[in-house]
């Protein structure tokens, strides 16, 4: 697989380089995944060791709900277990790599070290795995926005920033298309879904979503959850939900990583 972001600066990491750059002589950038110095030419978070350990998901997928399937299959429409229980809200499902080290340490390192130094490769991966997969398909750029999923008023406080926002704005930025805060707000806190067994990551999440003022806009156009990782998919089938309770018909999915 071509990811030629792990190789060289991300595109658009000019302004990020000469911001970094005076910061850069005083604290060079260590590797996030390993601590090693990185190369002054690299993607700005994983050294080239590291990066060759990324465990890419492969072509070998079902659209529907991202699982594996048989190898040399390629991208299947469908796969058995959707034919069997079919994902209600999310048409469609990417995510970039498995979630194991090196792309955990980036994805923890950017939720609570609060470095912003992995969004603009994460940004980049994201972008890539987005037109590989052709999670845009049938619609046109003008017609897809890009909607980070939302963190709770508090939990925002805490961290200063949604790294889920942070990601969908580059992203959006690499794909030409529309990035929106609006579709989406958290109104109630909740318990991290990491630490919760099946059944409470559903009650768990119960409400906790609610339309923001643009939703209705997008009823017509392709929405493309962003979100950090996924693990049996609650978060987003939830977030998806309450914006087809609001007419949204078309709902996809595009994580960092799958767990
Ligand atoms: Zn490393
Ligand atoms: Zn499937």
């Amino acid at each position: 697989m071509a990811y030629e972001a792990l190789l060289t600066p991300p595109a658009s990491s000019w302004l990020r380089q000469a911001a970094q750059g005076a910061a850069g002589l005083l604290y060079p950038p260590h590797c996030m995944a390993c601590g090693h110095p990185l190369e002054v030419a690299g993607n700005g978070a994983l050294c080239a060791g590291c990066a060759r350990l990324v465990p890419w998901i492969g072509p070998d997928r079902c659209r529907r709900c991202g699982d594996a399937v048989g190898q040399g299959m390629g991208v299947q429409e469908s796969c058995p277990s959707c034919e069997t229980h079919p994902p209600v809200f999310v048409k469609a499902v990417c995510a970039i790599a498995e979630y194991r080290e090196p792309l955990r340490a980036l994805i923890l390192g950017v939720k609570f070290a609060r470095t912003l130094q992995a969004v603009p490769l994460l940004a980049e991966l994201l972008a890539q795995r987005v037109r590989d997969t052709r999670l845009l398909d049938g619609f046109p750029a003008e017609k897809a926005v890009l909607a980070p999923v939302p963190m709770h008023g508090r939990e925002f406080a805490v961290r200063g920033f949604n790294q889920a926002e942070e990601v969908a704005a580059l992203a959006a930025k690499h794909l030409k298309v529309a990035c929106s805060r609006g579709l989406l707000r958290k109104v109630r806190a909740t318990r991290p879904q990491a630490t919760l067994g099946h059944e409470a990551r559903r009650t768990n999440l119960k409400d906790a979503f609610a339309p923001g003022r643009k939703a209705a806009r997008w009823a017509d156009g392709c929405v493309i959850l962003v979100d950090d990782v996924m693990t049996t998919g609650s978060t987003a089938g939830e977030c998806a939900r309450t914006l087809y309770a609001q007419g949204v018909k078309d709902i996809r999915l595009a994580v960092l990583a799958r767990g």
